[in-house]
C-alpha cells in the first residue's frame, strides 16, 4: 500500500511540503485551522525561495502573475553609521543602479523577490496543493497527537465541533508558532537572548526609497527602543512594524511617536487595519528550535520546526526550503524499499538545524547594533565556504537569501532525480558515474 502523510497546518511550510509530496504521486493530506485567505505576519520574501517554488511546482508566473511589489533587496540604517546602506540581489546593480531609471529597473534582467500580503501569497501555495492532488480540509484544527509505542500514528482533528482520529505513516508538522508535536515531546528551546515582541500595521499613501528603488526594496531601521520595517506590499500599501523588547503591548501612542523619529515617508499616509479589526496589529518574535526536528514518524517544517528572530527576513524562506527538504527525505525514503528511512529523517534534521545556527549566529551579531557594516559581511563570510563567492558581501547575500542552502538541497534532488530515472530504465546508476569518471579521466 503507497503511504499516506498528514500536513499539519497550511501555511508556506505545509503548503509547500503537500504540493511537492502530491506533485510526486503521494498520497498527502493537509488541515488547516482557518479558512485562506487568512492575514499573516512576514511580508518580505527571499528569492531563493521563489526560485524552489518554481523549480518544483513552476510557480514562478503565477506569482509574477500576483503583481506584488518587486524587492531587489533591503536599504539599511542599521550600525555604527547612521548613513542608509543597501543589500542588492543581483552583484549587476551594484553598478548598474546609479545609471537607471525606476523603468529601467523594472524592465531589466535583475534578480529580485516580491513583498507579498501573505494572504494572497499563502492562498495560492495551499490551492496549489489541493490542485496537484492534495486532500486539502480548511476549518479543520489538529488538537493532539496519535502515538503507540513512542512511534506516533497520526492525530487527533477537529472539525465542525466533532473529534476524528486520522492516522498516517508520517504526520508532519506545520503548524508554525503552534508547534503541535514539538511542544506535544517537550523538545522546543527558546533562545533567551532573541526575544521581542512586534507591533504593525498597514499605510496606503506612504513614499519610498530616494532614486530608482523607490517602492521595490525593504527598509530596516534601528531606533532606540528596537527596529522598524517599512515593506512595500502594493503599489499603494506599506506594511510598518515596530519590533522592541517589551512584552506589554504598545499603545498606538506610542508607537505613532517611535515611527515619527524614524524619518521614514510616511507624511500624510492613512493607517489601515491589516485585520480588519483594530489598527494595530500584535505578533510574539521570539526565537526558539528543538531539540530534534524528525523522529519515528514525525517531521517539523517551517516555523513549527525552528524561528529565528525576522531582521533577515528569512521565515518564509526556511518554511518553503523545509518543505521541499522534507518532501525530498520522505520521498527518498518512501520511494524505494531499501532506502534508510532513519538516515534519511537525520539528516534532514542536520541539515534544517545547520542553516538554523547560522542564523541564528548572523542574528546575535546583527543585534550588537554598534558594528561596522563590513563586519555583517564578514560575520556571514563565515559560514561560507571559502570557495564560493567572491566577496564578504556577496557571501552575506548568498546565505539571507537563503541560495546557500537552497543550492545544496536542489543538488541532493538532481541526484534524486537521476536516480530514480536511472533505475526506471533498469541502469545501475553506480556503474553509470564510475564509466563517467573514467571516460573524463578521474577513474
Ligand atoms: C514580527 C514578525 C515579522 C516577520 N517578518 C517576516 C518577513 O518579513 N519575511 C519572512 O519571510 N518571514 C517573516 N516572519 C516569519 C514568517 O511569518 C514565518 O516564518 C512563516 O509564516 C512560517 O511559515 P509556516 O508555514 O511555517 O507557518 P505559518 O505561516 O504560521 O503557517 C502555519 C499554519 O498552520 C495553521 N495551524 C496552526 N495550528 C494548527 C493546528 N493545530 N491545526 C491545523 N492548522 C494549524 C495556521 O492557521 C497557519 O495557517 C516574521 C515573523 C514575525 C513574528
Amino acid at each position: 500500500m503507497s503511504p499516506r502523510f498528514l500536513v499539519l497546518g497550511g501555511g508556506p511550510a505545509g503548503a509547500t511540503t503537500a504540493a511537492v509530496l502530491a506533485g510526486h504521486g503521494a498520497s498527502v493530506t493537509v488541515v488547516e485551522r482557518t479558512r485562506m485567505p487568512r492575514h499573516h505576519v512576514g511580508e518580505s520574501l527571499q528569492p531563493a525561495s521563489l526560485a524552489l517554488l518554481d523549480r518544483h511546482l513552476g510557480l514562478g508566473p503565477a506569482i509574477a502573475a500576483l503583481a506584488f511589489p518587486r524587492k531587489y533587496g533591503a536599504a539599511y540604517v542599521w550600525g555604527e553609521s547612521r548613513d542608509p546602506w543597501t543589500v542588492l540581489f543581483d552583484p549587476r546593480l551594484e553598478t548598474d543602479l546609479s545609471t537607471l531609471t525606476e523603468a529601467a529597473l523594472l524592465a531589466g534582467p535583475y534578480e529580485h523577490a516580491f513583498n507579498v500580503e501573505r494572504a494572497t501569497f499563502d492562498h495560492l501555495l495551499l490551492q496549489e496543493a489541493a490542485r496537484r492532488g492534495a486532500d486539502v480540509r480548511e476549518d479543520v484544527e489538529a488538537v493532539g497527537v496519535l502515538e503507540e509505542d513512542g512511534r506516533v500514528v497520526g492525530a487527533r482533528l477537529l472539525a465542525n465541533g466533532r473529534h476524528e482520529d486520522m492516522r498516517a505513516d508520517v504526520v508532519i508538522d506545520a503548524s508554525g508558532q503552534r508547534c503541535l508535536v514539538g511542544r506535544h515531546f517537550g523538545l522546543t528551546r527558546t533562545v533567551p537572548d532573541l526575544r521581542a515582541t512586534a507591533t504593525y500595521t498597514w499605510f496606503d499613501g506612504a513614499g519610498g526609497f530616494p532614486g530608482p528603488l523607490g517602492r521595490h526594496i525593504q527598509w530596516i531601521v534601528t531606533v532606540p527602543d528596537g527596529w522598524i520595517w517599512f515593506i512595500p506590499i502594493g503599489p499603494d500599501r506599506t506594511s510598518v512594524g515596530i519590533v522592541t523588547r517589551e512584552r506589554a503591548r504598545m499603545d498606538e501612542a506610542r508607537f505613532d511617536a517611535i515611527l515619527a523619529t524614524a524619518g521614514l515617508p510616511l507624511e500624510g499616509a492613512r493607517s489601515v487595519a491589516p485585520e480588519g479589526g483594530g489598527r494595530l496589529c500584535f505578533a510574539r518574535d521570539w526565537s526558539f528550535t528543538h531539540a530534534r526536528l524528525a523522529g519515528d514518524g514525525w517531521m517539523l517544517v517551517g516555523d513549527a520546526a525552528a524561528f529565528v528572530d525576522p531582521i533577515l527576513s528569512g521565515g518564509v524562506d526556511f518554511a518553503v526550503r523545509g518543505g521541499c527538504q522534507a518532501a525530498l527525505a520522505l520521498l527518498r525514503g518512501y520511494g524505494d524499499e531499501r532506502a534508510d528511512r532513519a538516515a534519511l529523517l537525520a539528516a534532514y534534521d542536520a541539515d534544517v538545524a545547520q542553516d538554523y545556527k547560522a542564523y541564528v549566529r548572523l542574528a546575535r551579531y546583527w543585534y550588537g547594533n554598534n558594528r561596522s557594516v563590513e563586519g555583517f559581511f564578514w560575520e556571514a563570510h563565515r559560514e561560507i565556504p571559502p570557495h564560493a563567492v567572491s566577496t564578504p558581501y556577496r557571501a552575506f547575500v548568498y546565505l539571507t537569501t537563503g541560495k546557500l542552502a537552497a543550492d545544496r538541497h536542489l543538488r541532493v534532488f538532481q541526484d534524486w532525480q537521476e536516480r530514480k530515472m536511472f533505475r526506471a530504465l533498469g541502469v545501475d546508476a553506480e556503474a553509470v558515474k564510475r564509466a563517467a569518471l573514467t571516460a573524463r579521466g578521474g577513474g
